[in-house]
C-alpha cells in the first residue's frame, strides 16, 4: 500500500511539474480541455477569432546600411509612473522610433517591478534596459545640514513654492544635474533623449536628431525655454559667478551668456531650457568643465538648502561651457509638457504632420508667483518664453 501511495505521489508531482514547465502539456491535460474533447469546443463569439496573419502589414524592414548615432532614450521614472510613461513611449515609438530603433534606458531609485517591465517591453522591438540608481547618487548627502535644509523647506512651503517641501524632488533635481550621465547603463552611449511621463509629441520626426547633433557638433538641444522661479535659486547665480571667476578657462569663447544675462553676466535673467525634454551629448556633461561645475554647485548644498532645478543647472552649463551654435533649438519637434508647449508653425507644421493647434504655441496657463499679471500666452515669443533671447544671439 505504501509503495502504491509513493508511486502515485511521484506521478502527481511529475504531472504538476510538467504542467507548470511545459505549456503544451499543461493545456492538453487540463480538466477544461479534457472536458472540451469530450463535449466539443464551446462556440466563441466571432470577434474571438483573430484576424488572419495575411491581413497584417509588417513594419518596413530596417535599413541596416543607414548610419546610426550611439544614442539612447533615458527615462527616470517611478513604478507609479507606468501609465504616464507608456503614453510618452507609445508616441515616441509611433512618431519616431518605429523607424529609427534606438534603445531605451529606464532608471529608478528603487527596482522596477516585473509588471512595469512587462508593460514597457510590450511597447517596442528595440532593446530596453532597466537600472537602479546607486543610493549615494540619489539621497541627500550626510554633510548637508538637515536643520538648515528643513528650515528652508518649511519656508518654501509657507511661500507656496512648487515642490518647496519635497526632499525626493530635490534628490531628483540633483541626480539629473550631476549623476544620470554617470550611471553604468549609460556609459556606452554618447547622446541621449530625455523623456518624461505624460508628455505629447505632436509631429512626425522623420529624421535622426542624434545624427544632427553628432554631425553638427551640437551638445544640447531643447524645444521650450522659459523663466525659472527666483525663489528656487536665490544664490545660484552668485555661485555660478564665483565658479567662473575661479575657472575662467572653462568658459567657452562665443558662448551663450547673452541668453542667461542681460547685463553681461552681472545678474541672471532666469532664462533656461526646459529640461524635461533634452537631446544632448553625455560626454559634454562628463567633460571637465561641467563636472567641476556640478561638484562646485553640489558643495554649496543649494540642491537642498534651496531647490535648484536641473533645468537652470544644465542650461547654465550648456550656455557657458559650449559655443552658442552648439545649443540647438529643435523647432520641428512639437512638444508638450504641462502646462507649456511648443507647436511648430507654417511649413514646419505641415512637414511634420503636426496635430497641435499652431495658434496655441506656448502655454495656456500661468504659473503662480511670477512677475507680470495673468495673461494668455500663445506664442513662442510671448513674455514668458525666452526664445526671443535665443534668437537675438544670432542676429
Ligand atoms: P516636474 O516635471 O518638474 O513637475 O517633475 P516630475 O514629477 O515630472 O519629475 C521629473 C522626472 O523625474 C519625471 O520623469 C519623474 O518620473 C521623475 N521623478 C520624480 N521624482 C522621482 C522619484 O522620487 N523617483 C523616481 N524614480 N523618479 C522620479
Ligand atoms: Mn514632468
Amino acid at each position: 500500500m505504501r509503495y502504491i501511495l509513493l508511486v502515485l505521489g511521484v506521478i502527481i508531482s511529475i504531472h504538476y511539474i510538467l504542467s507548470f514547465t511545459h505549456e503544451e502539456y499543461g493545456k492538453a491535460t487540463s480538466i477544461s480541455s479534457i472536458a472540451e474533447q469530450l463535449t466539443g469546443p464551446k462556440p466563441n463569439p466571432p470577434y474571438k477569432t483573430p484576424v488572419p496573419d495575411e491581413y497584417y502589414k509588417p513594419d518596413a524592414p530596417l535599413d541596416l546600411q543607414g548610419r546610426k548615432a550611439n544614442a539612447s532614450f533615458v527615462m527616470l521614472v517611478r513604478n507609479s509612473d507606468l501609465s504616464g510613461i507608456m503614453g510618452s513611449m507609445k508616441q515616441i515609438e509611433d512618431r519616431f522610433n518605429r523607424k529609427f530603433q534606438y534603445p531605451y534606458v529606464f532608471l529608478n531609485d528603487e527596482p522596477f517591478t516585473q509588471n512595469f517591465k512587462d508593460h514597457i517591453l510590450a511597447l517596442t522591438n528595440t532593446t530596453v534596459e532597466f537600472g537602479v540608481i546607486p543610493s549615494d547618487h540619489w539621497h541627500q548627502p550626510s554633510w548637508v545640514d538637515e536643520d538648515r535644509a528643513t528650515k528652508s523647506r518649511d519656508e518654501m512651503v509657507r511661500n507656496n513654492v512648487i515642490y518647496g517641501g519635497s526632499v525626493p524632488y530635490r534628490n531628483m533635481c540633483r541626480f539629473n544635474s550631476g549623476f544620470f550621465y554617470r550611471h553604468e547603463l549609460l556609459q556606452k552611449y554618447r547622446y541621449y533623449w530625455r523623456v518624461e511621463p505624460d508628455i505629447k509629441i505632436f509631429c512626425d520626426v522623420d529624421y535622426d536628431p542624434f545624427l544632427v547633433m553628432q554631425d553638427q557638433n551640437k551638445v544640447y538641444g531643447f524645444t521650450i525655454s522659459l523663466y525659472e522661479y527666483q525663489a528656487t535659486i536665490p544664490t545660484l547665480w552668485n555661485v555660478v559667478k564665483s565658479f567662473i571667476n575661479a575657472n575662467p578657462d572653462f568658459v567657452a569663447p562665443g558662448n551663450a551668456m547673452e541668453f542667461l544675462s542681460d547685463d553681461g553676466g552681472e545678474s541672471y535673467n532666469l532664462c533656461h531650457f526646459w529640461s524635461n525634454f533634452e537631446i544632448a551629448d553625455l560626454d559634454f556633461w562628463r567633460g571637465e568643465a561641467y563636472s567641476k561645475f556640478f561638484e562646485y554647485l553640489d558643495e554649496q548644498g543649494g540642491f537642498y538648502y534651496e531647490r535648484w532645478g536641473d533645468a537652470p543647472v544644465h542650461s547654465i552649463g550648456a550656455a557657458l561651457f559650449a559655443k552658442k551654435e552648439q545649443v540647438h533649438f529643435f523647432n520641428d519637434i512639437g512638444y508638450r509638457h504641462e502646462p507649456f508647449q511648443h507647436c511648430p508653425q507654417g511649413d514646419v507644421h505641415a512637414k511634420g504632420k503636426c496635430w497641435c493647434d499652431p495658434g496655441q504655441n506656448f502655454g495656456k496657463y500661468l504659473l503662480v508667483n511670477v512677475g507680470p499679471p495673468l495673461k494668455l500666452i500663445s506664442s513662442d515669443y510671448e513674455w514668458y518664453s525666452c526664445l526671443n533671447r535665443y534668437d537675438r544671439m544670432f542676429s
